[in-house]
């Protein structure tokens, strides 16, 4: 249980799904975990059951940014684990039609605040804080990162963004000699809350639709908020300290293979 002892870990999107998650594992392996969200009363609470501590933080907004480093750099002076996954798909959010022809250029700018701008902010302060001790970003990219996704095009663009965004702030680092690595990571179909308004309410509507999305993974079911975590505990950890600028799909084998291809 001592994985990340001692690390600072900042996690934005904190207060519910897979930040939520990976904010109680980090915890339980020994880190300081600074939970940040908009939604302040649940990351409070969480913040309170992990012995960490809250800040509201919208990603989007770069005086936010400012104002969490700032705290962090005067009480702890340095930043270990910065988990940028806070993100929104457009699709909950009554922004309207999302596919390429009819999704508004108010819309299109709305996720991309969001989904790309606040990482390029989380790596620009975070890269400020961990450059005199090194330290790990994580970006949350997904697996819409890496393929089109015709019902939410800006969704998959921010994401491509992501995917590659980390990869320059990697090498730029390692040029600089920050000793700081990032990393991004893919998900594919996670149950969280994000899909709720997806699912709906009804009990066998949920099922249907579940079962429907399961029906296209190899491994035959959804992911579950454990499976992302697990792997930031990796990309924060010393595990990985040879590993930067990659992409860590967790998807149940989507990625993998082709749905046109021969029968089994
Ligand atoms: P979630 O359950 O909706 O949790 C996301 C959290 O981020 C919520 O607390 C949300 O608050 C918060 N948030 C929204 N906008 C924010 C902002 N501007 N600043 C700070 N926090 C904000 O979502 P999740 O499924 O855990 O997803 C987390 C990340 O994983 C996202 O980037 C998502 O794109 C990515 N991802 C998810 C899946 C999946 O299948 N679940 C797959 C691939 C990638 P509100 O609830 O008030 O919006």
């Amino acid at each position: 249980m001592t994985r990340v002892e001692n690390k600072i870990a900042l996690v934005t999107g904190a207060s519910k799904g897979i930040g939520q998650e990976t904010a109680r594992l980090l915890a339980t392996e020994g880190a300081h975990v600074v939970v940040t969200d908009i939604l302040e009363s649940e990351g409070t609470d969480l913040a309170k059951e992990i012995g960490g501590e809250f800040y509201s933080l919208d990603v989007s907004s770069e005086e936010n940014w400012q104002t969490v480093i700032k705290s962090i750099q005067e009480k702890y002076g340095h930043l270990d684990i910065l988990f940028n996954n806070a993100g929104i798909t457009g699709l909950n959010e009554n922004l309207g039609p999302q596919d390429p022809e009819h999704i508004s250029l108010d819309a299109w700018h709305q996720v991309h605040n969001i989904n790309m701008d606040g990482v390029f902010l989380g790596c620009k302060y975070g890269i400020s804080l961990m450059k005199k001790h090194g330290g790990s970003i994580i970006n949350m990219s997904s697996r819409s990162g890496v393929v089109g996704i015709p019902g939410a095009a800006a969704y998959a663009s921010s994401k491509a963004a992501v995917r590659n965004h980390t990869k320059t702030v990697a090498l730029y680092c390692a040029e600089q000699g920050y000793g700081i690595r990032c990393n991004s990571l893919h998900p594919g179909a996670i149950l969280t809350p994000l899909w709720e308004p997806m699912l709906g309410t009804d009990p066998d509507q949920r099922k249907a639709t579940i079962d429907t999305v399961a029906a296209g993974i190899p491994l035959g079911h959804m992911g579950k908020p454990i499976d992302v975590a697990q792997a930031v505990l990796y990309l924060g950890s010393d595990e990985s300290a040879y590993v930067t600028g990659i992409e860590l799909t967790i998807d149940g084998g989507i990625l993998a293979g082709s749905s046109a291809r021969p029968g089994k």
